[in-house]
């Protein structure tokens, strides 16, 4: 099992050159601080050299020298190696959210990763645990690997403009249908994109808290952060006739007040489609399409054109690639991945039937 990252890591190396700078910084400095000395060592002591030769050896006293040096250097292996696997970043960096879903290609384990805190949080209880129990998944083909689709921002320009490219893509694609997770700020609501937002939700589409202001919540006290959260909450039970609804934090900012406070899981984002920086519409197909995985939650942004016309070539050529793109509950209560209050997740994986 530990040949694993050593054989992935030059391979890692040339598939994120590319598009994940602080990844690519990791990578290297595990590559040259770790496995880089693994191999001198192999080299040194013979195990690389030659091995079409055997190694001639004259007596015994030479004989147990060289068991000595194998010795060593196989415990040596042995504690790179575990350095090596605990060299990723993953599990403590605030950069967690940049990383490509191919990092996770060190694990073999295919058990769902929920959230990036779940191992050092609090114990939970049942009551925890986000109810799904209304989110339609009929549309949801369990051949198929399934990708989340999220827009923040929103209602905002294009609001209209995406509704309209899932729908004309729905009428192609039963047996494949898209849906997706709108984050909606509500002090940008008016009547117009109420009622889009009823349309939208009528569709299967689920509508998330995104915060009545987009202010960064880290900054807000807590009265000020509770009315944030509860305002949008009140004005989508408007909606959706939900009380409560997935938080996205504005900018991706929690912290452990806000964990505490939230009543619903907060949900951040695999794959960052960067359509907020201006960058066109091939680099936001992309930053996508390269990058999917099963159970991937993709950020993107309402009131962007890029963003649009990106969604118009990546719902069919995801769907020609295997994949069904859907609401982040639905896409949780199809890989039966339960998510709980107040935990932060970067995606939601199919988790093993036991
Ligand atoms: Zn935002």
């Amino acid at each position: 099992m530990y040949a694993i990252p050593l054989i992935r890591v030059p391979r890692l190396l040339e598939r994120n050159r590319t598009s994940f700078p602080y990844h690519n910084i990791s990578i290297i400095t595990s590559f040259d601080t770790i496995v880089k000395p693994f191999f001198t060592i192999l080299s040194h002591y013979k195990i690389l050299d030659r091995p079409h030769k055997k190694i001639q050896l004259e007596n015994t006293d030479c004989m147990y020298k060289f068991r000595l040096k194998k010795l060593l250097s196989v415990f040596l292996c042995a504690l790179l190696l575990t350095a090596c696997n605990q060299a990723p970043p993953r599990a403590t960096s605030s950069f967690n959210k940049y990383l490509p879903p191919s990092f996770d290609d060190f694990s073999e384990n295919l058990e769902a990763i929920t959230s990036s805190e779940s191992k050092n949080a609090s114990p939970s209880t049942s009551d925890d645990i986000w109810d799904v129990s209304d989110v339609d998944i009929s549309y949801v083909d369990s051949t198929k690997k399934l990708i989340s689709f999220t827009f923040d921002d929103t209602p905002a320009r294009t609001l209209e403009n995406i509704l309209s490219v899932f729908a004309a893509f729905n009428e192609t694609h039963e047996s494949c249908r898209a849906t997706a997770t709108l984050f909606v700020n509500s002090s940008r609501l008016d009547n117009q994109s109420m009622h889009l937002l009823h349309t939208a939700s009528a569709l299967g589409f689920e509508l998330g808290n995104h915060t009545h202001s987009h202010f960064d919540l880290t900054a807000l006290d807590e009265t000020e952060l509770k009315t944030e959260i509860e305002k949008t909450d009140k004005l989508l039970f408007g909606i959706d006739r939900k009380p409560v609804h997935l938080l996205r934090a504005p900018f991706g900012k929690t912290d452990e007040r806000i964990k505490r406070i939230s009543k619903a899981p907060i949900i951040d984002w695999t794959i960052d489609t960067l359509d907020w920086t201006g960058i066109d519409e091939n680099a936001v197909y992309e930053q996508v399409f390269s990058a999917k995985r099963d159970g991937s939650i993709v950020l993107m942004h309402d009131g962007y054109p890029a963003t649009v016309s990106a969604l118009k070539r990546l719902l069919p050529d995801l769907a020609n690639s295997g994949y069904q793109v859907v609401s982040v509950s639905a896409m949780a209560k199809a890989h039966s991945c339960p998510l709980r209050k107040g935990r932060v997740y970067i995606r939601a994986r199919k988790q093993k039937v036991k």
